[in-house]
């Protein structure tokens, strides 16, 4: 494997001892010499500060991160002033998403899509910020086609997004043929793959329903065979997920993002086993 880019992607704690946690956590995965961190944003601004804090602290020790930013429920003026907080902070990379609106919340707000956001980050800030956006191997839940998806995808580069990192997805050809279709539309940029590393089986299986991610029958089934045991649980979800980063860095995927749930372990076993 010739030097992929790794990036590691946290939520931002709510408390002092979760932070204190996440700081620990930062520090381990460091050592893998990551590109970038990268920090979750609750849609409609519900983790604004703690968002920019958790990146602060990051930074503060020496890493680049990246705040995620979700416009769904958003003014325009409410992503100005996030905007400009970031700038003054000097973070200079952002994950731009709509994201999904919170239950109970009544209005979508001035942004509908992300390509809208992402021509607003571009309008307001010119080059200052390197823009990620979020891709759908396996198409996105409210897609009308995979076809309408790839389109879609497709506004968000022209808008002026640099490059992609994926939704989860544990069928590596979902990945490889999305890169095809991206490339045959003229989409040149990096399509970097989300992964999940396997801890839990029940929170894993919640995740994948709410966010169209499947988990093929065949690991289902051996993943709910195991029942309590965790143990049996972890060692095969690190068996397959190695094996699917194997298979995609292979076929030539840029780089992977780990979906690291705030923990260290997991995505450092399978890039220990990656090791060449
Ligand atoms: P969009 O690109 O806007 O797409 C949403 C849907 O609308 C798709 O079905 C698309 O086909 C369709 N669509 C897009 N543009 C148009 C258009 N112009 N006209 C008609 N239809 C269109 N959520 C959070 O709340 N916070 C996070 O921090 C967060 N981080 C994430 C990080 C990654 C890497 C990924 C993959 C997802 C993340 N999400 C996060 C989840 C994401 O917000 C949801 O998947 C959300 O439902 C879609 O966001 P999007 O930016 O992909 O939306």
């Amino acid at each position: 494997m010739s030097n992929p880019h790794i990036s590691f992607e946290f939520f931002p704690p709510q408390t002092s001892e979760g932070a204190e946690k996440l700081a620990h956590t930062c520090t381990q995965l460091a050592t893998l010499k990551p590109e970038f961190f990268s920090v979750t944003f609750g849609a409609g601004g519900s983790t604004r500060d703690r968002t920019l804090n958790t990146v602060k602290e990051i930074r503060s020790q020496g890493y680049d991160a990246a705040p995620h930013l979700s416009c769904v429920g958003s003014t325009r003026e409410n992503i100005r002033e996030i905007l400009a907080t970031y700038k003054e902070a000097g973070i200079n990379r952002i994950v731009a998403l709509r994201g999904d609106l919170p239950s109970g919340m009544a209005t979508v707000g001035e942004f509908q899509y992300a390509n809208e956001l992402v021509e607003f980050i571009r309008k307001e800030t010119g080059d200052h910020f390197h823009i990620e956006v979020a891709a759908y191997p396996e198409v996105h839940p409210q897609a009308r086609s995979a076809r309408d998806d790839l389109i879609n995808f497709r506004r968000k580069l022209a808008a002026g997004a640099d490059s992609a990192i994926t939704q989860y997805f544990y069928n590596a050809d979902s990945y490889f043929h999305f890169v095809d279709e991206c490339r045959k539309m003229g989409i040149t940029s990096p399509i970097v793959p989300g992964i999940m590393p396997i801890v839990r089986y029940a929170q894993l299986a919640r995740f994948s329903d709410a966010c169209g991610a499947e988990i093929p029958r065949w690991m289902r089934k051996t993943l709910e065979g195991y029942g309590d045991d965790s143990e049996s649980v972890q060692a095969f979800g690190l068996d397959a997920v190695t094996h699917l980063c194997e298979k995609l860095l292979k076929g030539g995927a840029p780089g992977l993002h780990f979906y690291t749930l705030n923990q260290a372990k997991p995505s450092m076993a399978i890039l220990e086993r990656l090791k060449p």
